[in-house]
């Protein structure tokens, strides 16, 4: 028949998983928002920041164009080639998995924040990286710093003691390359989401006595967000209920 084209096979694969990704996120703000409702707090004080770990570059660019501009990764490798991939100069990268103190100088060229120190020596690491990516034109701000605090009392699974998090919180905050922010924490999978949840809210309230700026709270996923946000979360960080399930379950 004349006049028809072949099918435009890429660009059709990339509507589809538009309309998709589209649709899920406006599903998730929309949860985000209720849930913000329902602990009745403001409108807007929740932010959702999209975890695209195990997901190529080309659905970050979708999101992009969706009008999201923070994005949280958790491998530095997978990162960095993302990094690369997309050209946009005004995307805030945030690095949220395990971090080892060789991956320091990496993270901190690319990183906007990090939500997952948990010891005096991945914080001083960064700090000198900061300081030499600053000094290079590499960053253009100190690197924001979460500390991640344990709900547990297994430190297999990263954080910070609750009894250590002060003198990490000192050292942060005195550190020139880097900015404390606040803090993250990850509900240990065998206790109660909603204990675990308030007792990182105390820890929060602490905090905030001795550094009045690190107001960001980094809690939430997929499955407990509501909760998080219940308990003064800032951010949740989503991967799941957003880019559907990943390949390989965790990192
Ligand atoms: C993967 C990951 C998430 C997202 O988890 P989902 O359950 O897929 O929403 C959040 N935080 C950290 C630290 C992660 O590694």
């Amino acid at each position: 028949m004349s006049g028809q084209r072949p099918e435009p096979v890429v660009a059709d694969q990339d509507a589809v998983r538009t309309a998709e990704l589209s649709a899920r996120l406006d599903g998730l703000l929309a949860r985000i928002d209720t849930a913000v409702a329902a602990a009745g707090r403001p409108a807007g004080s929740v932010r959702l920041l999209p975890v695209t770990k195990f997901f190529p570059a080309a659905d970050v660019d979708i999101l992009y164009r969706l009008g999201r501009r923070e994005f949280g990764e958790s491998r530095e490798q997978e990162a960095s080639a993302k990094v690369d991939q997309l050209a946009y100069d005004d995307i805030e990268w945030h690095m949220i998995g395990r971090l080892q103190r060789n991956k320091a100088r990496a993270v901190a060229r690319w990183a906007h924040t990090v939500h997952s120190v948990d010891s005096e020596r991945l914080a001083n690491a960064l700090d000198r990286a900061a300081q030499d990516a600053l000094a290079a034109g590499e960053r253009t701000a100190p690197l924001r710093v979460l500390l991640q605090v344990s709900l547990d009392d297994d430190p297999g699974r990263g954080g910070v003691a609750p009894a250590d998090l002060p003198a990490l919180a000192d050292l942060v905050a005195k550190a020139p390359g880097l900015d404390l922010a606040g803090l993250m924490a990850i509900p240990p999978l065998d206790a109660a989401t909603d204990a675990s949840f308030a007792n990182l809210a105390t820890l929060h309230t602490s905090l905030l006595a001795q550094h009045a700026d690190a107001t960001e709270l980094s809690a939430g996923m997929s499955g407990d967000l509501e909760v998080a946000v219940e308990h003064g979360s800032t951010c949740v960080r989503v991967g799941t209920a957003l880019m559907g399930a990943r390949p390989i379950t965790s990192a």
